[in-house]
Formats: C-alpha cells, structure tokens, sequence
C-alpha cells in the first residue's frame, strides 16, 4: 500500500477545531486507501514560549536543556493529535522522535537525522493505524533528547517520507503554498505551481521560512515530491521537485529578506599568507557560522580589510571572537554592524539570461536604497541593504522583475 506523510505545522495544530480538521485530512488519506503517517509541530506559539522561558531562567541554558526543553512541544500535540482521530473513530497512535529511532548526531539544538528505524514504523503502519510523529526532534547515540533546528518538523517529514519510501510528502501549512515572495511582506506575491529542489532550497537558506532548508536537502537527495499546502483548504499548493526543462524561462522564481545581518569588519590586517585562514580558524573554532566573506587591499597592498557576515543572534559571541582576532594581529577593534538585511533573488534561468544583476541594483537605485555588499552564486542574487530599508527592498525587486505576473 503506497504511503503518504502529511506534516502539519505549529498554525495548523494550534487549538482543539484545528487539531479535528487536521485529523479528518489524515483520515480522508487513510481511506484513500494509503498508509499514513501525521508528523505533527508544536502548537503554535509554543516552542516561542518555551524559548522565553529558558531566557527568564539563564542567560546561557545549556543547549543539551534547550532542547530537552523545546521537545515537550512536539509531545503535546502528537498525543492530542492521536485523540483526535481515536475520537473520529480510527485507530492511531502516537511515537516520539526517540521512539521511531530517529537518531541524530549530538549538536544539540541543529542536529542532523543519521537513521530512521523504519522496521516499527512499517510494523504499526501495517496494522492499519495511523502513525503520528512527533517533528523536529530526534535522540542521539546516548539517547540524549536532540532537536533539529528550528522549523526542522519539515525535515523529520521528509525524512520520515525518504525512509519509507513514501508516494508524497505533504506540508500543510498556513499559507496555501510557496509565493514568489513571503505574502505578509509583498501583498502581490503569487502562489507558484512548482519550484526546483535547488531554488527552494536557495529560498529557504536565505529568509523564506515556509520551508526549513534542510528537509529540501533531504528531499532532493532521496527524490521525495514535496507538496506544500494550505492545511485549511482544498486548493493545489506547490510541487518542489525536480528542475523540468521549462523551468529555465523563468530568470527569477522568488525573492526573499533576511533580516538581522551582522557584518564584521577587520581593517589594517597585515597582507600576509595565513593571516586569512588564522581568523576564520578562530572564528570556526567558537562554532561561528559565517555566510559572507569580503577582502580588500588596502594601503597600497601592504594591508587587507577583511569582512564577513553572520546571522543576528550570534552577534555577542561574534564579537567576543572578532575583539580576540583584533588583539591578536595588533589591529584596531572591529566594526561591527549589526542592522542589516540581506534581499535575494533567485531562479535557476539566471544560469542562460544575462543582466539580472543590473536590473536589480538599478531597481534599488532608483529607489534610493543603498548596497551595503553584493554576493552572487549560480542561481542567487543577494545584496545587504540597511535594516530600515529590508522590506521595501524586497517589494521594489519584487516589482522590478515583474514576478506577481504569470510569465
Ligand atoms: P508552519 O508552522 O506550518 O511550519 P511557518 O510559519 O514555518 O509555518 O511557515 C509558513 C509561513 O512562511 C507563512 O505564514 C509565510 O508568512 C512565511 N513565508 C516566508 N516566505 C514565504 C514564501 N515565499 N511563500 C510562502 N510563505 C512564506
Ligand atoms: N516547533 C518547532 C519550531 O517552532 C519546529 C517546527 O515548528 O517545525 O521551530
Ligand atoms: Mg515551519
């Protein structure tokens, strides 16, 4: 019997009417005549809590606790979620991430899945109950609780779907599909019938965060059909699969802001082999995740200015880093700016259509709207941009490359 994994998000298990509908979908796919199997969120709302919580207590919670921590979430649902459907009259029954041996490596709080133990999955499936799953978490090899990163239920769903080799994998969601751009920031967005593997993957990387980037990993390495969806409506949503020929026309599928940029930046480094990989070694040594990296000549060659940039949260940490970096080359302490945004553009057309580069920064030009950096790969366009500037950025390129209009 062909299996099909339905996720369901924090919005759509967000109190008891939405947690019945959600289960009458589950049910509506059972007697379709599919196994099934729920991966459930935490209630929307919750895991923010929690995060809040742990602030209220310490100031730097261990990551093994934060994660101990935020798995309560999943816990609650997938058992309120079983009842739902014992209560529709079908058999179901719920398993943690530990239970369905879904084992991750030990990086607390971003962990990655290693293996499933489908065997009991299939062996419950089999029966005929649906299975429901808590996302997001997992256990490492001590059977210490471990999380996936935010967002990461889409993962476990899609993981779940490559080990079970399963027809589809369905995220059902609050908004009815993947947009051209996030709908609560450009009202003109336009729903997309389908998106490649390697475009959703660069959208969810960089702001789109209908999507956690991992699970598009999994999806594309084990060939899972990603179905995103509304989880209230009926309407198709949007295929991220496979690049198809026709893909190529279109130049920019989508467009995304992330907001709370940090920039470093060290001056007056002397332009010496090593000195580069001296200060991204200490910078990886304290497990800093850099995106951006720039270097200029300065003084006629003699020195380097040296920038990167991290995303907002790990700012205190960064300079901490950066501050030791300065003092150990003698240099003066880092600029650091940390109130910027970073709009991209992306589509896999950009490979064979020139001049997408200009006319986004003519876009932004015209609009005033500075460039802080630029930094492109094979299918991305990103610029920084002040903070302030982050939203109305995203509209103007929105609007420059035509993308609310069917092409
Ligand atoms: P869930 O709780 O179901 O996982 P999320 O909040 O994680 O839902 O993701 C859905 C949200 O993603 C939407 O409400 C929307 O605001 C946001 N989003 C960001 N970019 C996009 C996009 N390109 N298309 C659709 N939604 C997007
Ligand atoms: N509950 C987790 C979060 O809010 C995981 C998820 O929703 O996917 O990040
Ligand atoms: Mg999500």
């Amino acid at each position: 019997m062909p299996v099909i994994v339905q996720k369901f998000g924090g919005s759509s298990v967000a109190d008891a009417s939405r947690i019945h509908l959600a289960a009458r979908r589950a049910v509506r796919a059972l007697l379709g005549g599919n196994q099934v199997v729920l991966v459930v969120s935490a209630m929307g709302g919750t895991t923010d809590k929690l995060v809040e919580l742990a602030a209220q207590v310490s100031r730097r919670p261990a990551k093994r606790e934060m994660d101990m921590l935020l798995a309560t979430g999943e816990q609650v649902s997938i058992a309120l979620m079983a009842m739902a459907i014992h209560e529709a009259g079908y058999e179901a029954v719920s398993l943690t991430g530990a239970q369905v041996g879904l084992v991750t490596d030990s990086t607390h709080t971003r962990a990655r899945i290693q293996s499933i133990d489908t065997p009991r999955l299939q062996r419950v499936l089999a029966q005929g109950k649906i299975v429901i799953v808590a996302g997001f978490q997992g256990v490492d090899r001590d059977f210490n609780i471990t999380t996936l990163g935010r967002g990461g239920s889409d993962t476990t769903a899609v993981a779940l779907a490559a080990a079970l080799q399963a027809r589809a994998c369905e995220i059902h969601t609050d908004v009815d599909g993947i947009y051209t751009a996030d709908p609560r920031l450009v009202p003109q967005a336009r729903k997309l019938d389908a998106i490649s593997y390697d475009e959703m993957l660069e959208m969810a990387a960089l702001g789109a965060g209908v999507m956690h980037a991992r699970a598009i990993e999994l999806g594309k390495k084990y060939g899972v059909p990603i179905h995103v969806r509304g989880s209230s409506s009926d309407n198709p949503g949007t295929m991220i699969m496979n690049e198809t020929p026709g893909m190529e026309g279109v130049v920019v599928r989508g467009a995304t802001l992330k907001r709370d940029i940090t920039r470093v930046t060290l001056a007056g480094l002397p332009n010496e082999p090593g000195v580069t990989a001296a200060v991204f070694e200490a910078v990886a040594e304290h497990g800093i995740l850099v995106d951006d990296i720039m270097q200029t000549l300065a003084d006629g060659g003699e020195k380097v200015t040296l920038g990167f940039t991290v995303e907002g949260r790990e700012t205190g940490e960064t300079r901490a880093v950066a501050e030791l970096v300065a003092r150990r080359f003698n240099v003066d302490n880092p600029d650091i700016a940390a109130d910027l945004a970073r709009i991209s553009v992306v589509g896999v057309g950009m490979r064979s259509h020139a001049g997408v580069a200009a006319r986004m920064f003519n876009a932004l030009a015209a609009e005033k709207i500075k460039i802080e950096n630029i930094a492109t790969s094979e299918i991305v366009i990103s610029v920084l941009v002040p903070a302030d500037d982050g939203e109305r950025a995203l509209q103007v390129v929105h609007q420059a490359f035509e993308l609310d209009q069917t092409k």
